[in-house]
Formats: structure tokens, sequence, C-alpha cells
């Protein structure tokens, strides 16, 4: 059985932690898109770990770690990544990384900071991870797919010289840095070929067998809905799909056969990056609740920069979870709210005079003014409690009204952010 686990928000919802959870239960676990821009903070048995290209089920030692052919693989920090968890004590993980993924190169993590220099004021507040020029250079056909380290010498030397070529023009006159040399870019990928053949794999094909052998698949998504190229608010999105359904492209499989889309949510909001943000709040409420989420406060996992913070937003959310296609919801970081009086969710919003439940494309989005429903606060710690029962009466009321508002089954509820800290609902 295949199962995804996405966010339906702008990311940081707690997808790793419920990976990790449900990692105990799968035999293998993909990453389909993105790269090391985002991360994901796993706290378990072996300590606390900001993981960030390797999947979040990479500690239990029966599961395979798979880097699907979507993903954005920055090969020094897969490498890195694995070897701060060997020396943390964790099993060495068994990882398949696909021969049909890119490579990020060293140049595109200097474009992204040399674009972001160049936009000034009007950046997108990239994570200078080098994931945008690295899906361009994938869709423009100048990128370098792992299969091509294999190539003989002289082809493989050809598309350097041709890419660098291209390269360096925007290196000079656009940009004015340093030029690129062909030999430097060669050696890279011949390094970067020693370091990956051992782990080289038709990972499609892996993913078939194992799917008729009836494993237990998990797809981890990054990021959020709303940071979906196509579906989210776009231009302040990321460069590669978010959502489930490219689970099937990213990793190689048929897309009937993601069985589940587990989307995770979050009990307030809070993202990183500009763009519209219908329910943020500012000030010492935003201060406050920044302090209290997560596991401690709310603060980028890659570039530790504070997240904006805003309330449960209804409207963003069932878009969020429609577009996903979720088949049942994670509601997370629900313990950080046990400090209100009252908890306000937005529930609509205005634009023109008019109010609308059905979330808009950017230019309308810019001007849409949250509408508010106050709820009462539960005003205690939620934290270790393991039947849904025994949650207070205005937590319940609490988690009721946003399945409500979203349409989908709250079947898990998170109230902390440890591997065992969830409660089964239905
Ligand atoms: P991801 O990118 O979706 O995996 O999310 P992140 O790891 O960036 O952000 C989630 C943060 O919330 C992490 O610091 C988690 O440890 C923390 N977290 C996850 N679930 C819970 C929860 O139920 N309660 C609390 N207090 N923290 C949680």
């Amino acid at each position: 059985m295949v199962r995804a686990i996405v966010g339906a928000n702008w990311g940081d919802e707690g997808k790793g932690k419920i990976t990790d959870m449900l990692g105990k239960e799968s035999d293998i676990i993909v990453r389909f898109q993105g790269g090391s821009n985002a991360g994901h903070t796993i706290i378990n048995d072996y300590g606390k770990f900001a993981l960030h290209l390797l999947p979040s089920g990479v500690f239990y030692g029966h599961t395979t770690s798979v880097i699907g052919n979507g993903v954005a693989l920055n090969i020094p920090y897969l490498f890195n990544e694995i070897n701060e968890l060997v020396s943390r004590g964790v099993p060495k993980p068994k990882i398949l990384v696909s021969d049909r993924a890119q490579i990020l190169m060293p140049y595109h993590i200097a474009f992204d900071a040399y674009e972001e220099e160049r936009l000034g004021g009007k950046s997108f507040g990239s994570t200078k991870s080098g994931i945008a020029p690295f899906y361009s250079d994938k869709y423009a056909k100048i990128g370098f797919q792992v299969s091509e380290l294999f190539a003989p010498e002289d082809v493989l030397k050809e598309k350097v010289e041709r890419v660098v070529a291209m390269k360096n023009v925007l290196l000079e006159h656009l940009y004015h840095k340093p030029l690129l040399d062909p030999e430097d870019i060669y050696n890279t990928l011949l390094e970067y070929k020693e370091m990956v053949e051992p782990y080289v794999c038709d990972v499609s094909l892996f993913l078939h067998q194992a799917i008729k052998e009836g494993k237990n698949i998990l797809l981890e998504g990054q990021l959020g809905s709303l940071k979906d190229p196509d579906h989210g608010i776009y231009p302040m999105v990321t460069s590669s799909s978010t959502l489930a359904a490219y689970g099937a492209i990213g990793a190689g499989i048929p897309p009937y056969e993601i069985k589940n889309i587990t989307t995770v949510v979050k009990a307030y909001s809070s993202a990183v990056g500009a763009g519209a943000f219908v329910s943020e709040i500012f000030g010492e409420e935003a201060d406050e609740l920044r302090k209290r989420g997560g596991d401690a406060g709310e603060f980028g996992a890659t570039t530790g920069r504070p997240r904006r913070m805003g309330w449960f937003d209804a409207v963003a959310t069932r878009y969020g979870c429609r577009i996903q296609g979720a088949t049942e919801v994670a509601l997370t970081v629900l313990d950080v709210l046990g400090y209100l009086d009252e908890i306000p969710i937005c529930v609509g919003y205005e634009i023109n005079g008019e109010v609308t439940k059905d979330f808009p494309t950017t230019t309308k989005l810019e001007i849409a003014k949250p509408v508010w429903k106050t709820l009462p606060g539960w005003k205690c710690d939620i934290r270790g409690i393991k039947n849904y029962d025994e949650l207070p009466k205005e937590c319940k009321d609490y988690i009721d009204a946003i399945e409500a508002e979203i349409g989908v089954p709250i079947t898990m509820v998170s109230n902390g952010p440890g591997r065992d800290e969830i409660i089964k609902r239905k």
C-alpha cells in the first residue's frame, strides 16, 4: 500500500513527526520532490534532528530510504546528513538514489543568492539552497541527471562546456560575478559520481516490485499545498510540486497506487518567505504564538529565521486539503494553543465586499480580508493525554469546528513533538 504524507498549508505542519511515527509500520520511505531547502524536525529516542534531504523514516533499522527522481539532489549535503546521523548513534540507513534524480550543483546555490541580491527588496525570500535555479535547469534540459555521471567522458565534457557557456553569459553580464570553469564543474561531477555510485538504483522498478510484493510505502512531501507552483500562491511558491499527485511522478509509480493521502494540518498558521497570508497576526500576539509554537518556537529549521504567524485559516486549509486529495487529516501542534482564552479562526475571505470560502488566485488573495469566528480556549496543557475522550470539551469543539470547515476526517491529533505524542481519533 502506498500512502502519501503531505502538507495542507505553507509547510512546517509537522509532516516529519507524522512520517517518523508512521515509519514504524513502513518498509520504504520516499522523498519525491524538493531538496534541502526545507527541514523536518524529528524528536525521537536518538535525540532531536533537523532533516533536510533524507526521508523522516530514516531512523528505523527496517526501512529503506529512497531519494526519488523528483528531488533536487545535493550530493554532499546528503552525505553530511547521513554522517551526522551515524555519528549520533543512529544505525546506518539503507539509502537508494534514483538514477533519474538530477543533481543540484554548487552554481545553483550561487545563482539563487545572486538573484535574491539582484531583486533586493523585491526578493522571494528564498532559502538560497539553489532550488529555483535547479528546477529551471531541469526543465530547460540543461540539468545533470545521476545517470549522466556514467556517460562516456567526452559526452559529459561536451555537455559541461555547453552548460557553462550559458551560465557564464549570465554571470558576466547580469550578475557581474566570477565565471565558472568547465574543468572544475567536470571534476565536481566526478567527485559526486564516486560518492553516489553505491546507492544508485532504478527506483521506479524497485518500487514497482515492492508494490507487487505488498510492501508498505510512504511518500513524504515537503512544504505544503499553498507552496505548489501551480495551485499555490504563485509566484511566492516553491519550484516543484508539493502535491500528493506529484508523488506518482517524483517516485515513478502509478497514480492509482496512492491509496491514502494523509494530509497534515497545523492547528494555527505559520509561513516563511514573502506572499499573501490572510490570517496573519502581528506584534505581541504573534510573538507569543511564535515563542510557544512547535517544539522550540516557530523558527526555520533551515535558516533559523522567525516564521510569520497567524491563526488557523479554514479557507486556505480546506483548499489545501482538496488540492491534495486528502483522505484523512492529522491535526498537529494542538497543545500549543492551550494558553489562549479565546481562539480566532479565519472562516471566510472578504474580497471587494463579498465573502467567500473558496481560496482565490494570488491577485485576489492580496486584497482578501479575514472573516473571523472565535472559539473558547481550553486553558490547560493537553500534552500527555492519550485518549481522545480525555481532551477538554473546548478542545474537542475546536477539532470538530476545524473538521466541519475542511470537510475531511481528522483521524489523528498530535499533542506534542515526540513520536508517541499522538491521539488516534477514528
Ligand atoms: P515539517 O516540515 O512539516 O516536517 O514540519 P517542521 O518539522 O518544520 O515543523 C514542525 C515543528 O513542530 C517541529 O519543531 C516539530 O518538532 C514540532 N511539532 C510537530 N508536531 C507537534 C505537536 O503536536 N506539538 C508540538 N508542540 N510540536 C510539534
